[in-house]
């Protein structure tokens, strides 16, 4: 019966495009498991940092997800670091859509939160037999490498690589042929630019239109630079709602269903394999939830202007989740507004 309602409301065409792309795709898998954490159970198995998420965290994101107002984000001049304010975008709805794919307003922090996977995906490829690599090394294209890419291009002049650059490389121990270069991503399914076509809002195209997108767009980037070191490129994308795109999904399906039969013809039983895959999908969902938030943390109001909201640290390596949480923690956004107004700025 929800799956009917859920398909009635992608076709319901005098709701506006982008509401309808959100609810298409917010089901896409492992989307909204961020609200699913149960602490007793995840809290065997990790931290509290890694799976539990601050009250306003969870609030931001139950809204982003339901497609709420978000109202409470709303002060004195809101705007987003690029300039755009609410009044431009038409509705509050839209504006939030608009943040959350910024790359240029919101001071890198769309950069951090696809950062925050690593140490997500890190556990699970290991627990697959690869080798996690990030040194700067193996992670950029050098200038070689892209000479001999382009020769292959017909016309094609030799480039700089410039800032191209992977997020992991996964080696595979016994065939290096196997090795995954791996590149995060993570977008939002409402933004505009996703936005222009009705299927991304069609229940035949969805839920994983955005991220097809995105992974489509690093494949066409990076395919054959990584094909001509030997290797294969493997695109994590997710949305903001934390829902896999397509290419992921495969490998997680793929390790879990050959877990999942070999616990039941050992055991009879599939809950083992079926909690660890759950327990992927919330550790996702909450790093995701968390760039979400830190992104949101970014607008700047009437009384920021001179950058308080600035980040100081772009260093991807120095934003673990505990420097994120323990920005967060100082003042909310609220808290501040309420101070700026009691003074009388
Ligand atoms: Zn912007």
């Amino acid at each position: 019966m929800l799956e009917q309602q859920h398909s009635n409301l992608c076709k319901d065409f005098d709701l506006p495009k982008h509401s309808r792309a959100q609810i298409a795709q917010d089901a896409a898998k492992a989307a909204g498991r961020f609200m699913m954490v149960l602490p007793g159970t995840a809290l065997r198995y990790f931290s509290r940092d890694e799976v539990l998420l601050q009250d306003h965290v969870w609030q931001d994101n139950v809204e982003i997800r339901l497609g709420c107002g978000l109202a409470r984000r709303l002060h004195e001049g809101t705007t987003c670091g690029c300039g755009m304010s609410p009044d431009q975008c038409g509705n509050s709805q839209q504006f939030f859509d608009h943040i959350l794919g910024c790359a240029s307003g919101t001071n890198g922090a769309v950069y951090d939160r696809h950062q925050l996977l690593q140490p997500v995906f890190k556990p699970f490829f290991e627990k697959l037999g690869y080798k996690w690599d990030v040194a700067d090394s193996s992670l950029q294209f050098s200038v070689a490498l892209h000479s001999v890419a382009m020769a292959h291009v017909e016309g094609g002049e030799p480039q700089d690589p410039g800032k191209k650059k992977l997020d992991a490389v996964a080696h595979c121990r016994e065939d290096s042929r196997k090795t995954l270069d791996i590149d995060f991503s993570c977008v939002h399914a409402a933004s505009k630019s996703y936005c222009v076509t009705e299927k991304a809002c069609s229940v035949a195209d969805s839920p994983t239109f955005a991220t097809r997108q995105a992974e489509e767009g690093k494949l066409k980037k990076y395919v054959h630079l990584c094909a001509i070191r030997g290797h294969i490129l493997l695109p994590i994308v997710l949305n903001t709602y934390g829902g896999f795109g397509d290419e992921i999904v495969k490998i997680v399906n793929k390790h879990f269903d050959a877990k999942r039969a070999e616990e039941k013809a050992t055991t009879g039983q599939e809950w083992v394999a079926l909690a660890e895959r759950e327990l992927l999908f919330q550790r996702a969902g909450v790093a995701v939830a968390r760039g979400n938030s830190a992104i949101l943390d970014t607008l700047r109001h009437t009384w920021s202007k001179g950058g308080t909201n600035r980040r100081q640290a772009k260093d991807p390596n120095k934003l673990a989740a505990d420097d994120f949480l323990a920005g967060l923690d100082l003042f909310s956004a609220a808290d501040v507004a309420q101070v700026v107004r009691s003074k009388g700025f």
